[in-house]
């Protein structure tokens, strides 16, 4: 067993001490298979929520009546679902009545994919009623059951299924690829918000590269904002597809592809946050001021350091002859003469007192600015004097009205 899933296994024996069944299921059980590294481990078991919050010091009950409550031990969080079927999708967000079970083989029957559809015990044991273990050596995706039924019932699977693809390099088995095809258009019932967390992980994937052809087969790109009226967006990727870890990266790359997009319109579009359109934006300017004036220190100190791998990832598809290592975007950090406006030595009441006479105003921010920037640049030294001399005689207000 994965040393992952040791910590986990006390949690699975205290279930069972209860008199409960408990296993591993998901995610964590199909990458073990694939010695992918293991992310969250899912654990499903026949005890209901409140009797798992009797068990454990620490839960926190995320979806009670869905039966999901997130068990924290040793600093780990561990989501531990309760057996349980789903009946009617009406609002295409999640179930209308979540029904629990006894028997995990019920369980199973509702998940996605058969390679989702692996329960394991504490001792590495199967329970795999639907040949998930096999498709995962046949390295395909195939639904559990009729993929009519079960993309009618939830058509988010339908982008799950090109998600996985792109994170796994599956093909996707033949009569749940027709289903995908044929049925495409459910898609479009599907809050937009759900969609988004499994486009996300798709443009992520270590295949993405496998992804973008079903993408396009599928068009599924018909049912999507903003790619609907953007057909040819996709294709554009076709040469060079780079894994991106965030939706931020993701935007700025379209953008960066197709300007008249703007970042706020894929925000807005995708509903997505704040944080995001920040950061798109970031690094659009950081690839924009890379375009016209390569890697020099303005952009080095514009670039805050937790996006230098968003922007080396960006930078890799629009300059694909060039190289950039997060090492050397360190060091020149490191070595910028300041790292943010207030380390300038010179403050805005100063230089509002070297000019008595004029009225506060704009004039007083851009002439900061302005320092900042021969500053960053090497063009004056971070002293007060000359900062000073240069914001006096250099030039008067007036022209600091950019
Ligand atoms: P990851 O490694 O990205 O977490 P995962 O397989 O664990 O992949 P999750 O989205 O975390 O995927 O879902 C956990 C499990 O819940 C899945 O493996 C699957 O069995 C089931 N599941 C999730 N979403 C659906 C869905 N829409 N329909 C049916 N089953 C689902
Ligand atoms: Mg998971």
């Amino acid at each position: 067993l994965d040393d992952a899933f040791r910590k986990a296994i006390t949690i699975i024996e205290r279930i069972e001490l209860h008199g409960h069944k408990a296993y591993f299921v998901g995610g964590a059980v199909r990458d073990q298979y694939l010695s992918k590294e293991i992310g969250d481990i899912d654990i499903t078991s026949s005890a209901s929520p409140v009797e798992i919050q009797q068990m454990f010091d620490k839960v926190i009950p995320v979806g009670i009546e869905h039966g999901t409550v997130i068990v924290r031990i040793e600093g780990e969080s561990y989501e531990v679902t309760t057996f349980r079927v789903e009946e009617g999708y009406s609002d295409f967000r999640r179930p209308d009545r979540v029904r629990f079970v006894d028997r995990i083989e019920d369980d199973l029957a509702r998940r996605d994919f058969t390679i989702n559809a692996i329960a394991m015990d504490k001792r590495g044991n199967l329970i795999d009623p639907f040949g998930g273990k096999k498709d995962i050596e046949l390295r395909q995706i195939r639904t559990v059951g009729n993929p009519v039924d079960r993309f009618q019932e939830d058509p988010l699977r339908i982008m799950r299924a090109l998600r996985f693809s792109s994170q796994l390099g599956f093909t996707i088995n033949q009569s749940t690829k027709e289903a995908l095809v044929n049925y495409i258009a459910w898609i479009e019932k599907i809050a937009i918000e759900r969609i988004s967390t499994e486009l996300e992980k798709m443009f992520n994937g270590y295949f993405i590269s496998n992804a973008i052809p079903l993408f396009v087969e599928s068009n599924i790109g018909h049912y999507l904002p903003i790619f609907r009226d953007n057909l040819n967006l996709i294709n554009d990727l076709n040469n060079h597809s780079v894994p991106l870890c965030s939706f931020s990266e993701i935007i700025a790359m379209f953008h960066l592809i197709k300007q008249d997009i703007s970042v706020k319109d894929w925000v807005s579009e995708w509903k997505l946050s704040n944080k995001i359109e920040k950061e798109a934006t970031i690094l659009v300017n950081a690839i924009d001021h890379y375009r016209e004036k390569s890697l020099d220190n303005w952009l080095i100190y514009s670039l805050p350091t937790n996006l230098f791998k968003a922007f080396i990832r960006l930078h890799s598809i629009f300059f694909p002859k060039s190289n950039l290592d997060l090492e050397q975007l360190n060091q020149m950090k490191m070595d910028l003469p300041i790292h943010s406006r207030k380390d300038l030595n010179l403050n805005g009441i100063e230089i509002t007192n070297l000019f008595p006479d004029v009225p506060k105003g704009a004039w007083i921010n851009n002439c900061l600015y302005q320092l900042e920037r021969y500053v960053v640049l090497g063009h004056l030294n971070n002293q007060k004097n000359e900062l000073k001399e240069w914001a006096k005689n250099g030039i008067h207000p007036e022209s600091f009205n950019r």
